[in-house]
């Protein structure tokens, strides 16, 4: 049994002005999140990502469908029980939304004060918590002392306090640079491995689920358009906005523009060729085009890295009779997957 199941989950809001339409934020969406998963669920801005979150968390009900925690639907439950299940599941943000006025060792415990903790095991907690974040020499700091990423690994502290199984990251690293982000990418990545905290995480930069997802759900107008295995939608992305997003992180597919330069620069058919791991392709490629007397040159590519698994891409210029290119090229895409820039 998954973990958090989403079964045909609409979420809908009145409209914004009278006699206007619904706003439909989540349409339809089926989701299976295993424990131990990092579920990645990547979307433009307004896609419905944040309101997903919201359902899962028990913070808004469903309009329609089912929201399942360990088997328990959110929307049979009472009020005392939403509150289990709530307690949880923790919850980091964008914008970190700690207590200002609280030292760090205050915002940490906070969670375990409500929960009724006595003062000796919070005080323990909280230092084991501070430990596991690199944070014990900022115990006694205001937040307004410490950098974006240490602030956001305040927020992780704070919300894995009283245990959760689950951890809900929404933008959570959207307002730092690229350096701290990969610093908090990789503390969520151990919360994940030494913890075993099934994660969900929300963003809108790809290059945050290839460094942590294991799973990647596309949204699109609050449906999902697409989800699986990281390294298939990378490699292999059946839809097109989700080859969209993938291409602004994924090495060696050239930009129309930069398509257009390699035509002007260089003679012959401009095709792209794509390679999978355990697909012994690529020298047959090459010897094939050999063997048909053709010409051909390396212009463009890329190859990339997914734990530890590759794929890449490679642009070649062919060249020959014109009969002979599209006799070879026919014989690749028996094999290949192949494009051809016009
Ligand atoms: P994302 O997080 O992917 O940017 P959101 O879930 O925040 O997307 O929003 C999805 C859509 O739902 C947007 O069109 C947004 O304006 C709308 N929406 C979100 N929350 C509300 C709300 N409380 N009331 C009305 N409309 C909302
Ligand atoms: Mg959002």
């Amino acid at each position: 049994m998954a973990l958090v199941s989403l079964a045909n989950v609409t979420r809908s809001y009145p409209p914004a002005v009278r006699g206007g339409e619904p706003v439909v934020a989540v349409d339809d969406v089926t989701l299976d999140i295993e424990a131990g998963d990092v579920y990645g669920v990547i979307g433009y801005s307004g896609a419905g990502k944040s309101t997903l979150v919201r359902l899962i968390n028990a913070l808004e009900p469903v309009t329609a469908g089912a929201v399942r925690i360990d088997g328990r639907e959110l929307g049979a439950l009472a009020e005392r029980e939403l509150r289990e299940v709530r307690a949880g599941i923790g919850m980091i943000f964008q914008q970190f939304n700690l207590f200002e006025a609280k030292t760090v060792r205050a915002n940490v415990a906070y969670p375990l004060k409500v929960a009724g903790w006595a003062r000796a095991d919070i005080r323990d907690r909280v230092d084991e918590l501070l430990a596991f974040v690199g944070l014990v020499d900022k115990a006694d700091a205001y937040p307004d002392q410490l950098s974006g990423g240490q602030k956001q690994r305040v927020g992780i502290a704070r919300a894995l306090a009283t245990r959760p199984r689950i951890l809900l990251a929404d933008e959570a690293t959207s307002a730092l640079d690229p350096e701290t982000t990969q610093e908090v990418l990789s503390l969520l990545k151990r919360v994940n491995e030494e913890q075993g905290v099934t994660m969900v995480v929300i963003t809108h930069e790809m290059d945050v689920i290839q460094s942590i997802a294991t799973k990647v759900a596309v949204m699109d107008g609050g449906r999902v358009i697409e989800a699986g295995d990281v390294y298939r939608v990378f490699s292999r992305p059946e839809h097109e906005a989700s080859a969209k997003f993938v291409s602004t992180v994924v090495k060696g597919i050239p930009s129309p523009a930069e398509l257009a330069v390699l035509r002007e620069r260089h003679d012959g058919r401009i095709v792209t060729v794509s390679f999978r791991d355990g697909d012994a392709s690529q020298a047959r490629v090459f010897l094939d085009l050999a063997q048909a007397g053709l010409d051909f040159e390396l212009v463009y590519g890329g190859i990339n890295d997914i734990r530890g698994r590759a794929f890449g891409h490679l642009t070649l210029a062919v060249r020959g009779e014109d009969a002979s290119v599209d006799t070879a090229l026919a014989h690749l895409s028996t094999y290949v997957e192949l494009s051809e820039a016009r």
